[in-house]
């Protein structure tokens, strides 16, 4: 019994590895056949500072596939992760950044843009050289360029990983650590790195109002950005209650859809360049 048990393990689970295995190369193929077609657009979502005017944006993926169909990041980063085909689509949404920030720098209307970095795409070998050349390339200042990384990342590969962001700095980058309160931060390496702004998480700024404990949580990283001399984003920012209270805890950018939904770059563009003429 005990082996035919056995059997029927190992048949299940080399069938999942099986449709696994498929299901990827599937997803690799059109991926690259995605990357080729140029499907990878890079979407806007403004942020806000006390006044609610608009102070720079985050850029978030969308693959428009050939249908017309939108993928969400959370469908294929993941698949995308694993096979380093992320290091393509970061590449491509780089040079998408660098194309608006060099806009708004033409329009006399200099605003950061923030883009998400994962580990895979901030430990490739050239990185930092990448980066610097598309900037180049594209004739945008890379002062203007945030890069968005994850307590992840500071957990994994230490020294490279402050040498880069030391690298960035000089050429003027800023840091900013995403979803922060839902990694593993060690709070003494986070001080002596590079980093400019403390990205809350959205679920602290959600469930600040009926948990009293994420509300106390949610006050000490706002504190804690203070105390740091780090500016603090809050995300998810959903409605007027939320918008008040973070600005009443002192929190320096607001971001979630009581103020903006992430839109096409285009239109985030002409709306900045038509509101500041
Ligand atoms: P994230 O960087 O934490 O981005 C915030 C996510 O929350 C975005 O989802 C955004 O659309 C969504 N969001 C913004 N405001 C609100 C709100 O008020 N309420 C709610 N419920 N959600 C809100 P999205 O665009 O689906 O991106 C998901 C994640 O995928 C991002 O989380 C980021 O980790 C990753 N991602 C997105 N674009 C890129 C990219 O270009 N490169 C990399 N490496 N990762 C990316
Ligand atoms: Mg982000
Ligand atoms: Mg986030
Ligand atoms: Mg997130």
């Amino acid at each position: 019994k005990a082996r035919n048990l056995g059997r029927d393990c190992i048949s299940v689970y080399r069938a999942e590895i099986k449709t696994d295995v498929k299901r990827d190369l599937e997803i690799e193929s059109q991926i690259r056949h995605a990357l080729g077609q140029g499907q990878f657009e890079c979407w806007l979502q403004s942020k806000v500072v006390a006044d609610g005017s608009v102070d720079g944006a985050e850029a978030l993926v969308r693959w428009r596939r050939a249908d017309g169909q939108l993928v969400r990041p959370d469908e294929f980063i993941p698949v995308a992760e694993r096979l380093k085909l992320m290091i393509p689509i970061g590449i491509e949404m780089l040079q998408q950044v660098a194309q608006v920030i060099h806009q708004l720098e033409q329009a006399k209307v200099p605003q950061a843009i923030a883009v998400n970095v994962s580990p895979v795409e901030f430990l490739a070998p050239n990185f930092v050289e990448s980066v610097k050349e598309i900037f180049t390339e594209e004739s945008a200042s890379l002062s203007l360029l945030t890069i968005e990384i994850t307590e992840s990342l500071l957990v994994s590969g230490e020294e490279q990983v402050q040498q880069r962001m030391e690298q960035l700095r000089l050429h003027g980058v800023t840091f900013s650590i995403d979803d922060f309160g839902t990694g593993y931060s060690n709070l003494v390496r986070l001080q002596r790195l590079p980093i400019n702004e403390l990205k809350i998480d959205r679920q602290f700024v959600q469930q600040a109002e009926g948990n009293p404990k994420h509300k106390a949580l949610l006050d000490a990283m706002l504190s804690m950005a203070k105390a740091l001399n780090m500016k603090s984003v809050a995300e998810g920012v959903e409605t007027a209650e939320q918008a008040d209270y973070l600005l009443a805890q002192g929190a320096d950018y607001l971001q979630g859809f009581y103020y903006a939904k992430p839109e096409p770059c285009r239109s985030w563009l002409e709306q900045q360049l038509k509101a500041r003429r």
